[in-house]
């Protein structure tokens, strides 16, 4: 036998352009300096809290390194404790950043510890955040009831009319973030507008006061849409939902500029917010290389539900961004492309139930949901969103319940929405059990 055979390990100076992002998404770089595994197909998974050190030396020089890539720059990192950095979340960093056209990418342990780092980041006490007035309902809740305590003020506005934001804004804005398409009445916000519209005031700011755009794409995936490309200097994610994919595991995501990278570090290390390295591997083996497969499918069957519900005599209108007649459809059509440049309205749809009094339409929502709870095989009554099955909710008693029944129509939300998040069924399967659900009625 020889012993003279070679060790190959693959580089990273793949041409970017020569394969489509369908494919990058499952290999990533291919190899990273995160960690060298150039003989696993998969990832192996990272199970160790803390790093051996060889010596105090190098242990001295791995804290000095750390959340100092500007300092030092690009390096093979020395591990010190998974708070600080870990390979399966480095590398799957790396290939959230790649997939969201960011610089880099920080995860978190979910969606809600990655807004909070994000804003974390961007605010001092008595700065203000404008939002679109519809949000996730714990983004809202994390807003309107902990920012008070540290003077940090609230600003919802309707950001579908991109042009409120000169009215709102003060001295002391330095975000504003939105989610398109919006949780859970999927309001199309027309991302290059805000872009125009942030750069004009920011001409006459400084570094330290400038307007920073967060963008929440978890309802998108970076499948159908990639903010940054369209002017976002930050995206988060929830990666629990559509990235992750299963629906098994916790997790989030703040995608940007190399410069933030360090501070986010440094937040996420003392704020504790920490994606598990068990998490990080699942989503970088399972959830990520499935994402456009599975997109794919689900905006397929989306557009047939929409359809089939907007033809409905029972339904008072239907959302969803694929529908020519949906409102923020000519938008949608603009940002919401797959990596081939084609349409992708998304997989989520949100529809109102007609009845002669708001009261009667949200009974009659009640009516079709527990109906869809007790008899339907294909459609769980279940808050979440881009899991396998699919999954039915009523925002206004569940997901956004921190929104008072009188605010609800401010908020762009009706007593009887009901949000549909698509799973990966045979279409023909769901129709038939959604015919049924609205025939109960
Ligand atoms: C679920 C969700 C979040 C929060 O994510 P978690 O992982 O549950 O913390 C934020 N934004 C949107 C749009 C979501 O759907």
């Amino acid at each position: 036998m020889s012993n003279n055979v070679k060790i190959k390990s693959r580089k990273a100076d793949i041409d970017d352009t020569k394969y489509s992002m369908d494919t990058h998404i499952i290999y990533g770089k291919d190899v990273s300096d995160k960690w060298d595994y150039s003989h696993h197909v998969t990832a192996p998974i990272s199970s160790s809290t803390t790093f051996r050190l060889d010596s105090v030396e190098r242990g001295a020089q791995g804290f000095t390194q750390f959340a100092h890539t500007e300092e030092f720059g690009e390096h093979a990192p020395i591990f010190i404790y998974d708070r600080l950095g870990e390979p399966n979340k480095d590398m799957l960093e790396e290939n959230l950043a790649y997939v969201e056209k960011g610089e880099m990418a920080v995860s978190f342990s979910s969606g809600m510890a990655a807004i909070s780092g994000v804003l974390g980041i961007l605010t001092v006490a008595g700065d203000e955040i404008i939002s679109h007035n519809t949000l996730y309902g714990c983004t809202i809740s994390l807003l309107k009831n902990w920012y008070p305590r540290y003077n940090i003020k609230w600003n919802p506005i309707d950001l579908t009319i991109p042009e409120n934001i000169f009215n709102a804004l003060t001295e002391k804005t330095r975000v504003v973030y939105f989610e398109t398409p919006s949780n859970p009445n999927l309001d199309i916000i027309d991302i290059a507008a805000v872009r125009k519209i942030v750069d004009q005031i920011n001409k006459s700011r400084g570094d330290k006061n400038k307007v920073y755009i967060v963008i929440d794409n978890t309802f998108s995936t970076p499948y159908c849409q990639r903010p940054i490309e369209f002017g976002a200097d930050f995206v988060v994610h929830s990666l629990t939902k559509g990235i992750g994919g299963f629906g098994t595991d916790m997790g989030g995501a703040v995608i940007g500029k190399k410069k933030f990278r360090d501070i986010l570090h440094l937040i996420r290390k003392d704020f504790g917010g920490v994606l598990s390295a068990k998490n990080a591997w699942s989503i970088l083996t399972y959830g990520l290389p499935s994402l456009a497969l599975r997109q794919k499918q689900q905006i397929k069957t989306a557009m047939q539900i929409a359809e089939f519900l907007n033809s409905n005599s029972k339904v008072e209108f239907v959302n969803y961004p694929g529908l020519p007649n949906f409102r923020g459809y000519e938008t949608a059509r603009k940002q919401m492309v797959d990596f081939s440049g084609n349409f992708a309205p998304g997989a989520l749809i949100y529809f109102v139930i007609k009845g002669n009094t708001p009261a009667e339409s949200k009974d009659n929502g009640r009516k079709f949901m527990d109906y869809v709870a007790d008899n339907a095989y294909t459609m769980t009554l279940a808050v979440s969103l881009g899991h396998t099955r699919t999954l039915v909710e009523h925002p206004a008693s569940m997901t956004h319940s921190v929104v008072p029944p009188e605010e609800l129509a401010n908020r762009g939300i009706d007593a009887g929405g009901i949000r549909i998040a698509i799973g990966l069924e045979n279409p023909d399967d769901l129709l038939l059990d959604l015919d049924e659900a609205l025939k109960s009625i």
